[in-house]
């Protein structure tokens, strides 16, 4: 049997969810049942669910997405999202320790936050993640709303903190789209640096060239990093579909061992799942 995980989904129950607008778009009624359903239909054994922001800019407290998971029969594990605060970096690391056995990464809103990568605020997270050998997830490249901050964002700020934190396991969401190159130097240098394809697919005019061009990107990344043992599957539901971000995979044009590699085994590996 196939087997695929999920290493990037959203989840709220909450009506100020401002994911509900692309889950619009994408025909997504964006609920528990739907979510699961789809992943037992595709195969999609885990997920691993990250905070959605609400429309005050805030995330989803870290508890909702415990709880979520806690009513997902196994299948969805919690990514715990650290604000820019002492505060809050203190309880993003106490919820992480509670809850050790379900927690398998950090969260970091690159672009959404006043902080970057480096910002000392979160040496404390990083000392604990090392510790601990759980990965941080980075928001790169473009974001979902036009008052982002881009200069956060840009792959390339993480180039520091990885020569810095060599133990430390990074994992730079949408392949830091649209500066695809610059993720696979940084998959390429860095033993410790990976990426996900997570919220790409996108609905809108040129729909089918733009996925023909993912395509080709992520292929090439791939050519340049010598190997596909750096790169994640993951779908930023509701951002994209399920089915479309498979498609994606299928599209690749690399040899099938590296899409399972892509699909599930370096998931595996690196969240230690
Ligand atoms: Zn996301």
């Amino acid at each position: 049997m196939q087997k695929i995980i999920d290493a990037h989904v959203h989840l709220s129950e909450r009506g100020d969810d401002a994911l509900i607008r692309f889950a619009g778009m994408n025909g997504l009624r964006y609920t528990l049942d739907e979510l699961l359903d789809t992943m037992r239909r595709l195969e999609i054994m885990r997920g691993l669910l990250l905070s959605p922001p609400m429309r005050g800019g805030t995330p989803l407290p870290n508890q909702e997405i415990i709880g979520l998971c806690a009513k997902s029969s196994g299948m969805l594990a919690p990514v715990i999202t650290a604000e820019p605060t002492a505060k809050e970096v203190k309880t993003a690391i106490s919820l992480a320790e509670e809850n050790k056995k379900e927690v398998k990464a950090f969260k970091i809103r690159l672009g959404y936050v006043k902080a970057s990568a480096e910002s000392p605020v979160f040496d404390k997270l990083y000392d604990y993640a090392e510790s601990k050998g759980l990965p941080v997830l980075f928001h790169t490249g473009d974001t979902a709303f036009s008052t982002g901050d881009l200069s956060r964002a840009q792959p390339l700020t993480l180039d520091g903190l990885a020569n810095k934190r060599e133990e430390l396991a990074m994992v730079l969401c949408h392949f830091g789209n649209p500066w695809f190159e610059d993720v696979a130097e940084l998959i390429y240098k860095h033993p410790n640096v990976y990426a996900d394809i997570s919220g790409l697919v996108t609905p809108g005019a040129y729909a089918e060239k733009y996925a023909e061009w993912l395509a080709k990107k992520i292929s090439e990344a791939i050519y340049f990093a010598a190997g596909a043992e750096k790169i994640i599957f993951g779908t930023d539901y509701p951002v994209s579909k399920h089915s479309e971000t498979l498609a994606l995979v299928r599209r690749l044009e690399v040899d099938e061992p590296d899409k399972e590699k892509i699909l599930w085994r370096n998931a595996e590996r690196v969240f230690h799942l």
